[in-house]
């Protein structure tokens, strides 16, 4: 779990290897009593629509800009939320009824949005608007959708319910695998079965790092110096970059970094 910042938002890395799953690691911590939002406004779902290439510029343009109608902004984020949860929640098999059918009535509203065309290609052909209108010289075809006037909220959430609809369709759907690292849970495709950690720049190193600690307090550490660690979670050993990284990866907020800077959570 990893973000970098982009015109003031943070970011999420795309390591999932399909938007679907970018889109459910907008949030970190999945498990955990005190997760990471990354959606938290229409301003950032603007910035992470038009990153994950689900929507142009000119497309998130007025939820980046602010340009909304008043009211509509947290319902459209607690719509987002929801279909976020239930596409976790159906791609790592626990997934109620009631998730389900969020599902698959966001994923119905994205393909009635959605029209048949011929396109000039692309694998942005679904849910693209602008450079995949309807051409008369294409030879394939694809649901597009943007061709019919859309909201700038409904168009974000549909473009997003497009992606989920696509990806939990494909063979790819039954590859998820979950990180395991602590307050991550992210999700990535894995359909070699090889892969355990969403980074291991992150997750996996900070795993190596505890268990380099653990191995190290077993020996060396005396009673006092264990009773810290457990109080404060802070393994011992760790090279002093690293542990910044660890206590900076607790509740650190986006905005006291640098933009091109990576980060933890
Ligand atoms: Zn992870």
């Amino acid at each position: 779990m990893s973000c970098r910042l982009v015109d003031g938002v943070a970011v999420p890395d795309a390591v999932g290897g399909h938007r679907a799953l970018d889109f459910c690691n907008t949030r970190a911590g999945w498990g955990a009593p005190q997760p990471r939002e990354y959606l938290t406004g229409a301003r950032a779902l603007g910035v992470w629509v038009r990153e994950a290439g689900l929507l142009d510029a000119a497309q998130v343009a007025p939820l980046v800009g602010g340009h909304l109608a008043a009211g509509t902004e947290r319902a459209a984020l607690e719509r987002v939320w929801l279909l976020r949860e239930a596409l976790y929640a159906c791609l790592v098999g626990r997934a109620t009824p009631a998730q389900w059918r969020v599902l698959e009535a966001e994923a119905a509203a994205a393909r009635a949005a959605s029209r048949l065309v011929a396109v000039a290609g692309g694998d942005r052909a679904r849910t693209v608007g602008a450079q995949d209108r309807p051409s008369p010289a294409g030879g394939r075809a694809a649901w597009v959708l943007g061709v019919l006037p859309l909201a700038p909220l409904d168009h974000a959430v549909l473009a997003i319910a497009a992606a989920a609809d696509q990806f939990v369709t494909s063979p790819l759907a039954g590859c998820v695998a979950a990180c395991p690292g602590a307050g991550c849970g992210w999700l990535f495709a894995d359909p070699r079965r090889r892969r355990r950690w969403c980074s291991m720049a992150v997750c996996g190193n900070r795993a190596k790092a505890r268990r380099h600690a653990d191995r190290r307090g077993s020996v060396s550490a005396g009673p006092a110096l264990r009773s810290a660690q457990g109080q404060w979670g802070v393994p011992a050993g760790a090279r002093p970059g690293l542990l910044a990284a660890v206590v900076a990866g607790v509740g650190a907020e986006p905005g006291g970094q640098q933009a091109s800077q990576q980060k933890d959570h």
